[in-house]
């Protein structure tokens, strides 16, 4: 069991690419920690820093109390799963997932009883005579975890370990990996693109961009409380929706104005809102917080704003709506029997409770 941290970690590679940037992170001890963000953002990298396959340039990293920038990866207590698994395909399942413990000379019954453990709890016991290629891809997956749990060492590291499987198998391999972590009470830190598994996985959420770490939060307040534009953005299917306006002041009450669109604040955020009455600001409104009035008892006239349906995309239990006011187009989720005609003028209602503000220069989030 271990907490893991960084501090101030750099990671320069040769030819002066910062891949991280000064990242401060605390990892719990049992903790479900994803790193989150597009590709090329410096996720792969700092978990290879942590696991010892990666040299740090600058700052420390522990697990547990310990300083580990000179231990090599074999003695940090720490097992990977790589997106490609790294599987020996010369070997059956069963040594493959043997392999580290016969290395450190464990006794032959206690590999054999740590490998039919690991294999129950996975489902592979029917496997471990065969070989990589006699496995689909989520059995391969499997073993995979499987070495790795054999190990059991105070963090699991997984570097997109779901992505080479089907959309279906990604889906049930996530509930799994879920329920492996609330059985194995470990210290789990896992890497993705994919924001929809950092939102059902991470008991916390790291989101990176250009090697920087933007926000760390539980997922739902990631969700409601995004730091700035974008984690707002990024975080989030359909995205956000944003518009460039200004905060202007009318008889004692604040809009938001973008030119053609028109919207009054709500009270509550008027205290946060009023010291940037003038100023350019950006408007970001998620789908689900956009209704067809036809479809809501709640529009008040200053909130109504005119648009077309181009698009309706059904997704069996609701809606997408792609809206254009003319000079944007808006997502819209709504419900399954909300089908607007299509290029037909209507009306639509923003929900300005839910609203988000962003800074204008530097994104980042004003409420
Ligand atoms: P992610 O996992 O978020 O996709 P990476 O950590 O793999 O991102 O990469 C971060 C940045 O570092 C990228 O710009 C990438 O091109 C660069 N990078 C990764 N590995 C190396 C390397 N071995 N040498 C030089 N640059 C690298």
């Amino acid at each position: 069991m271990a907490q893991v941290s960084l501090k101030d970690v750099c990671k320069i590679y040769p030819g002066g690419v910062m891949a991280v940037n000064k990242i401060n992170l605390g990892i719990e001890n049992k903790e479900f920690m994803v790193l989150v963000g597009p590709s090329g953002c410096g996720k792969s990298t700092t978990l290879r820093m942590i696991a010892g396959l990666e040299e740090v340039s600058e700052g420390q990293i522990y697990i547990g109390n310990r300083v580990v920038n000179d231990v090599p990866a074999k003695d940090r207590d720490i097992a990977m799963v790589f997106q490609n698994y790294a599987l020996y395909p010369h070997m059956t399942v069963f040594e493959n997932m043997s392999f580290g413990l016969r290395l450190r000379r464990y006794p032959k019954p206690e590999i054999s009883s740590r490998v039919m453990e690991a294999a129950n709890i996975l489902g592979i016991k029917k496997l471990l005579d065969r070989r990589p290629k006699q496995l689909s891809g989520g059995e391969r997956q499997r073993v995979a975890v499987g070495r790795a749990i054999v190990r059991k060492p105070m963090v699991f590291l997984f570097d997109e370990p779901l992505s080479n499987l089907d959309a279906k198998l990604r889906v049930q391999t996530r509930t799994e990996i879920h329920k492996l972590h609330m059985r194995l009470q470990t210290t789990m830190i896992y890497v993705t693109h994919d924001q929809t598994e950092a939102m059902t996985m991470g008991d916390r959420i790291a989101v990176m961009k250009d090697g920087n770490l933007l926000q760390v939060a539980d997922p739902i307040t990631i969700y409601d409380y995004p730091a700035n534009k974008f984690v707002a953005s990024f975080i989030g299917s359909p995205a956000m929706n944003f518009m460039y306006g200004r905060i202007i002041k009318k008889e004692g009450k604040l809009y938001f104005d973008e030119g053609k669109i028109l919207v009054r604040l709500v009270e509550q955020m008027s205290g946060k809102m009023a010291q940037y009455a003038g100023k350019e600001v950006i408007f970001g409104i998620r789908p689900e917080d956009i209704y067809d009035k036809l479809f809501t008892t709640s529009a008040i006239p200053e909130n109504i704003i005119n648009a077309t349906c181009e698009v309706i995309e059904p997704m069996g239990s609701e809606v997408y709506l792609y809206l254009n006011t003319g000079r944007h187009i808006f997502v819209a989720r709504v419900g399954a029997h909300d089908r607007p005609p299509i290029n037909k003028d209507m009306d639509l209602v923003f929900d300005m409770s839910k609203v988000h503000f962003f800074e204008k220069d530097t994104e980042v989030t004003i409420l």
